[in-house]
């Protein structure tokens, strides 16, 4: 299989150009029709000589992620179902900043993106992991994702467009979609700087929040990159008792390992790092998780972010009661914790990641 050409860098096209004695304008040409016009195929770019792309199209593929499903509609939180050139399936979730409750428009947007097919890391509440790992994600298909999520933007009727004028609509980048990030590195950090260089994507680091449920040594090497991304931590328990209990990966690295790669990833970079903490009734959410978490949130300066647990079909976890959550909430607050309830239901389309590729590949086992 040809390297796809969205997994070079404009450094690497250049030499590559160099080398066929192409003129530097001709890297800035292409480069546009990649990532400003978002072409589909080598022919549609007109103002390259045919040669060259002849050259392009026997040296590099031009994948193009197919819509396979998508579920939501209108201004609401809109998901994407994915189908890859062999086969797998992906999912990326288009979420409004500001849901459009009232009819105004949101003009802000996040896209979820997902980093491998599957996850070999298998938490206990997550659809991602249910069926394992298949493979990582390509630079490609990690940049992909946002092409052919703005492309479907574009090609929407006016009246049901997000931002009719816009060219882009994706503002922010969550690394919270299928797959541990930390796991696909050297990939995910390439993908990441294409999406931030001004040729490329054009989003600002600080606009891409990099999710991990703490691969510690792979944490202490972000924390040395050049690029300042925020990062999240999957954290779901205070204790290694209660982590242990529902992410294998705490045996590994367990709290004091993970804590510690937090606390050098914070002194280094100076920036607030996020604990995500999923709320799972009887699990997790009694109020003497609440001391060792502020404990910890205090120590490396961080935010919690609460998130009461999206239903997962076939598992046994529930959300806990809103009272649950509320208390839960104001016992951090009390502890001077900055901390954060989400409220909204997330649950409507299956919003948490892995379960809508997880109920196509079922469905299409059963129907075969
Ligand atoms: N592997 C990375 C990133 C993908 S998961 C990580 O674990 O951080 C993104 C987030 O969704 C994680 O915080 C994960 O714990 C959370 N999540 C997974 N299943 C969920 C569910 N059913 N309800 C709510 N959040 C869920
Ligand atoms: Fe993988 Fe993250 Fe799901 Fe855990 S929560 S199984 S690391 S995707």
């Amino acid at each position: 299989m040809l390297p796809d050409i969205k997994s070079l860098t404009r450094e690497e096209i250049e030499t590559q150009f160099k080398d066929w004695k192409e003129p530097a304008f001709r890297v800035t040409q292409l480069l546009d029709w990649l990532y400003a016009r978002r072409a589909t195929n080598w022919d549609a770019m007109s103002n390259l000589p045919k040669a060259l792309r002849e050259k392009l199209r026997q040296q590099f593929s031009l994948q193009i992620l197919e819509l396979a499903r998508k579920q939501g509609a209108g201004d609401t939180t809109q998901k994407f179902l994915w189908k890859l050139a062999d086969g797998s399936f992906i999912e990326s979730v288009l979420i409004p900043a500001n849901p459009a409750l009232y009819g105004e428009a949101s003009d802000r947007h996040t896209l979820c993106i997902s980093t491998q097919v599957g996850c070999a890391y298998g938490c206990k509440f997550c659809a991602s992991g249910l069926d394992g790992w298949k493979r990582n994600l390509g630079v490609h298909e990690i940049i992909g994702q946002i092409l052919a999520v703005e492309r479907w933007h574009l090609l929407q009727p006016k009246e049901e467009s997000l931002e009719p004028t816009a060219n882009r609509v994706v503002n922010n980048i969550v690394v919270m979609g299928m797959g541990e990030p930390l796991a696909n590195y050297d990939n995910l950090i390439k993908a990441l700087k294409i999406l931030n260089a001004p040729w490329g994507g054009g989003i600002g680091a600080r606009k891409i929040t990099i999710s991990t449920s703490g691969l510690a040594p792979q944490i202490r090497k972000l924390a040395v990159e050049p690029l300042q991304f925020r990062l999240a931590i999957s954290l779901h328990g205070a204790t290694d008792e209660v982590r242990n209990r529902i992410m294998p990966v705490n045996r590994k690295y367990p709290l004091s390992e993970l804590a510690a790669a937090c606390e050098d990833y914070q002194k280094l970079k100076g920036r607030m790092i996020t604990l995500e903490y999923i709320l799972i009734a009887g699990i997790n959410d009694s109020l003497e998780q609440t001391r060792p978490l502020a404990t910890l949130a205090k120590r490396l300066y961080a935010k919690v972010n609460l998130i009461p647990y999206n239903k997962v079909e076939g598992l046994p976890w529930v959300r806990p009661a809103d009272e649950v959550c509320e208390r839960f909430l104001a016992a951090l607050e009390k502890l001077e914790v900055t901390a954060t309830l989400r409220r909204e239901k997330g649950g409507d389309i299956d919003a948490a990641c892995g379960q809508l590729r997880l109920k196509t590949e079922r469905g299409m086992a059963r129907s075969h």
